[in-house]
């Protein structure tokens, strides 16, 4: 755990942000700045920087979390299909250095793009 990282006080819940859903080691909660109705954030419980750093051993359970986290979004905004995007280092436009997911629920016509 960092002391600084704001990742790791909402994963220690010393803030309190609406659970998604959670298991042993990941947790999901809405963005604070969503780019589009739903936008939510999956993370490990445990400070790693990057993806790269996550244990290759917690696979099974940040599928299950990635999966449970989007049929939860999909249901609640109706939506019909999500996005998984992954920000890792300053190059792609890494902000907060503590490793996550975005999941970003989809309709057709909603008017995000990426690329
Ligand atoms: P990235 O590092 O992938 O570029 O983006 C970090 C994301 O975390 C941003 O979408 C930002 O809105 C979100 N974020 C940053 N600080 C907080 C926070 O304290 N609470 C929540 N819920 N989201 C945050
Ligand atoms: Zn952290």
């Amino acid at each position: 755990m960092k002391a600084d990282c704001i990742f790791c006080k909402i994963a220690r819940k010393e803030i309190s942000v609406p659970v998604i859903y959670e298991n042993d080691n990941f947790l999901s909660f809405p963005d604070a700045n969503p780019k589009i109705k739903g936008h939510s954030l999956i993370i490990p419980k445990n400070h790693y920087n990057t993806i790269l750093d996550v244990p290759n051993t917690l696979g099974s359970e940040l599928m299950d979390c990635i999966k449970n986290t989007s049929l939860n979004l999909m249901q609640k905004y109706s939506a019909t299909g999500f996005n998984i995007l992954s920000n890792n280092f300053d190059s792609a436009g890494q902000v907060v250095k503590h490793a996550h997911l975005h999941i970003l629920p989809r309709q057709k016509s909603d008017g995000l793009t990426f690329f």
